[in-house]
């Protein structure tokens, strides 16, 4: 399967084994993510897509929408599903007491100095119980065929193992997570030591917390886009 598939499969499989209630995407563009999780629910309860660009987001939303097949066999329960124009480097209040936030292939399109304010947002304030954050591995680029600068001229960056690996434990000592590394896309022969084309951080909290009971604030600095319940 092409690379970005194997992206959503991750996550998915990580929603299958630990059934995360509340879900963050952050950064969905098209809601290919949150349209797979709302098909593999796992018992998810709250759905909620956050792009900073409202253009992307109003391309496919309506794709969210119930089908007849969602009323004729309800599944596990009310499923609510929220979209909304933001930015990771706010703050804002209905985005705390997630069990799960996800950051596929978002940071890199952060200047240095945003992905300090995403880490403040995303680790302090937000808090959540577990954190997915995918980005390209600079490592594997030579094995990209044609490829000259980064893979996407919206990329502000590109980390080496070394680097990604500096932030995410810097983020941990700062905000209380521990962290293991792995990725998805791997090269063959004596290439594979240069790692996984997308390298994947996955955090989890140190402590536990009492927040993910507490009723849900209004959305104070978001732009309320799209809402269906199910
Ligand atoms: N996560 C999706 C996926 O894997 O298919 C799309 C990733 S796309 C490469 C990066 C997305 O991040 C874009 O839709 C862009 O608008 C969004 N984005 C960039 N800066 C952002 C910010 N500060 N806050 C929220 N979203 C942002």
């Amino acid at each position: 399967p092409p690379l970005y598939m194997q992206r959503y499969q991750f996550v998915i499989d990580y929603v299958k084994t630990y059934r995360p209630k509340k879900v963050i995407d952050f950064g969905c563009a098209e809601c290919c993510l949150l349209k797979k999780l709302k098909f593999h629910r796992n018992g998810i309860q709250l759905l909620v897509g956050v792009d900073i660009n409202s253009v992307v987001l109003l391309k496919r939303m309506h794709t969210l929408a119930p089908l007849i097949s969602d009323y004729l066999q309800p599944s596990d329960g009310p499923l609510t599903i929220e979209l909304y124009q933001g930015s990771v480097t706010e703050r804002e209040p209905c985005t705390r007491g997630f069990d799960l936030v996800t950051c596929v292939e978002l940071i890199e399109h952060l200047e240095l100095v945003e992905v300090a304010s995403f880490s403040e947002v995303v680790f302090g304030y937000m808090s959540p119980g577990a954190v997915i954050v995918s980005t390209p591995n600079s490592e594997f680029n030579p094995l990209l065929p044609g490829l000259r600068g980064f893979r996407n001229y919206d990329h502000k960056f590109e980390w080496t193992r070394a680097e990604f690996q500096t932030w995410a434990h810097n983020v941990c000592r700062d905000y209380g997570y521990s962290v293991h590394f792995t990725g998805v896309g791997e090269a063959v022969g004596h290439w594979r030591e240069v790692g996984f084309c997308t390298q994947i951080a996955v955090f989890q909290r140190n402590f536990h917390d009492s927040m993910s009971n507490a009723e849900r604030l209004e959305p104070s600095v978001y732009r309320l886009m799209y809402k269906v319940v199910y």
